[in-house]
């Protein structure tokens, strides 16, 4: 989004023509216009306090596959790119054993700033900041959308009352009042760092590692439906 592209924008009247010249932007533009003048430094929920950075998201703005992950972590935070650190470099081995790479994917978080000490978003945080999520989701506009953790998807499936192990499998769809009767697939599927936790040695991290990889060649395959 070049500079001089973006108006200066005031009450509703001059909201509505935003909107009007905004649909016909690319997805470049869009994300563009949303990490630079809607969030911003963004002071919208405590989370602000302690972040370093605002971790956006990362990949290809016209991905059809979409990843969405809980919050940043400290490497994240750190140096402000999603799913960096050991739970990056096992999301890298995943997309590789299905022949993806980072730059076909989008990757990006519920929230943008890092909970302290990695606990889990509270609702009102995740409130304040899923509008945009929604909005990355609406300018990328993927084909699939692929919920690392439990966390994700309950926020994008609204299925709040089932574990992750019940919410796999489940033909589970995205819905936003602002795409109207359109919805987007969501396969979920367990986030990278909860693998790590897992016993290596008894062979429990590769038995969910299959169950990761069964996911995304699924996300795959309705991708290129
Ligand atoms: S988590 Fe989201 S809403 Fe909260 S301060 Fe960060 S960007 Fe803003």
């Amino acid at each position: 989004m070049h500079g001089a592209q973006i108006a200066q924008v005031s009450g509703v009247a001059g909201r509505e023509a935003l909107r009007r010249r905004a649909a016909a932007w690319t997805p470049e533009h869009k994300l563009s216009y949303l990490r630079a003048k809607v969030i911003g430094d963004c002071r919208r929920c405590p989370l602000a306090r302690g972040r370093t950075s605002i971790v956006f998201g990362a990949g290809s703005p016209r991905a059809e596959i979409l990843f969405v992950g809980e919050g940043p972590g400290a490497e994240e935070d750190r140096r402000g790119e999603p799913f960096v650190g050991p739970a990056g470099a096992r999301l890298d081995a995943f997309l590789d054993e299905v022949g993806l790479s980072r730059d076909q994917v989008y990757i990006a978080n519920v929230v943008k700033c890092r909970p302290p000490g990695n606990r889990d978003p509270r609702p009102a945080e995740v409130d304040a900041c899923a509008p945009f999520l929604r909005a990355q989701i609406r300018a990328i506009d993927p084909k699939v959308i692929v919920a690392l953790g439990r966390h994700a998807a309950m926020f994008l499936s609204g299925r709040h009352d089932l574990s992750l192990g019940r919410l796999r499998g489940k033909p589970l769809r995205y819905r936003d009042p602002k795409l109207g009767d359109k919805t987007i697939p969501i396969v979920a599927t367990y986030h990278p760092a909860f693998i790590l936790r897992k016993d290596a040695s008894g062979g429990e991290q590769d038995r969910f590692a299959e169950l990761v990889v069964a996911d995304l060649r699924r996300a795959r395959s309705i991708a290129s439906r």
